[in-house]
């Protein structure tokens, strides 16, 4: 398959990028791994006019680290963030997801902000990026703006970034002490988008009572979404079983999954039930272990 006929726009600059989306609008799409726009357009499903090409500009890649939160450059390559010791080391959720995504080809080339402006809602990362409660960094000819996870997935393929903004930056904040995460999936094969992803982070006080913990879930409806009201479940005690379970039931409630051709609404929901538990169970118990109680 071929696209149709665009104009390609090799960027030198961040500047020269985004006054070239000012002269385009929405004819215009930015190019960044191309893993998600190039075969979209060789089944003619996007047919941009203009491709303006970001790769060369290194200020948008690259992982930085304060003492509060981890930077990650939108045009950071999933393969550069699997091979990065402070997410080894720090961003274990991170870590434990990426893996999923693709195959190594695609990894080499795609990018986590590529990944989120896409917005696909059966993706890894949007997930993940809500669960930890990041922001993103937004910009355009004329500023620049943080749009917190929570308001940037607007829809299946949609965010809130404007026609003529990029995305910069991802910010996700440290995590707590005592806190264990884990995301699992369940896909038809390795590689494939997820009929049913879960992350789970659990975050546990000096007593090993639960202080905070998130669900989020990718496949799950039109957007990623949290299950709060099964997270707000667990919250302040010794967390048992038990809890887990109806955490679990509370959870299967609040997702909306559309089904597709190879998964029932039924079975999402039954696997959003089987994941949320054993990721509180893994969850929970690293929580232990890096409190001491396990
Ligand atoms: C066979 C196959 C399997 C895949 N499996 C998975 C999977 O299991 N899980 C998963 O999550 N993904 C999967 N993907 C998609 C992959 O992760 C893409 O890399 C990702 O969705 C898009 O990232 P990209 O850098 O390639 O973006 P591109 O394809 O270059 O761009 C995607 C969209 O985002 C826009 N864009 C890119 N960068 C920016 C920016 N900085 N600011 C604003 N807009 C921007 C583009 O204009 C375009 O509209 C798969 C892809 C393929 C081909």
């Amino acid at each position: 398959m071929k696209p149709a006929p665009f104009r390609y726009i090799a960027a030198r600059s961040l500047d020269e990028a985004l006054a070239a989306k000012v002269q385009h609008g929405e004819d215009a799409r930015f190019l960044a791994g191309g893993q998600s726009l190039v075969p979209a357009m060789n089944f003619r499903l996007a047919q941009p006019t203009v491709l303006i090409d970001i790769n060369a500009l290194a200020e948008l890649g690259g992982v930085r680290r304060d003492a509060h939160a981890i930077r990650i450059g939108a045009l950071t390559r999933y393969y550069q963030l699997e091979a990065d010791a402070h997410v080894a080391a720090h961003q274990k959720l991170l870590g434990e997801a990426l893996p999923h995504i693709a195959h190594p080809q695609i990894r080499n080339r795609g990018t986590l902000g590529g990944n989120l402006a896409h917005a696909d809602p059966a993706s890894e990362m949007p997930a993940l990026v809500l669960t930890l409660g990041g922001r993103l960094r937004a910009k355009s000819a004329t500023g620049e703006r943080w749009i917190a996870a929570d308001d940037f997935f607007v829809g299946a393929l949609t965010t809130a970034l404007a026609p003529d903004e990029l995305l910069a930056e991802i910010e996700l904040p440290n995590l707590p002490a005592r806190t264990g995460t884990c995301f699992m999936e369940v896909a038809r094969r390795r590689g494939d988008f997820a009929l049913m992803g879960v992350a789970a982070t659990v975050t546990l006080d000096p007593d090993g009572r639960c202080l905070e913990t998130r669900l989020g879930y990718c496949g799950a409806g039109d957007r990623p979404l949290l299950a709060t009201e099964a997270a707000a479940s667990l919250v302040g005690g010794n967390v048992t079983a038990s809890d887990i379970d109806a955490a679990a039931t509370l959870a299967q409630r609040a997702i909306d999954p559309s089904g597709n051709q190879h998964a029932a609404i039924g079975y999402q929901r039954h696997l959003a039930g089987v994941l949320t538990r054993r990721t509180l169970q893994s969850a929970l118990l690293r929580a232990r272990q890096s409190a001491g109680h396990a």
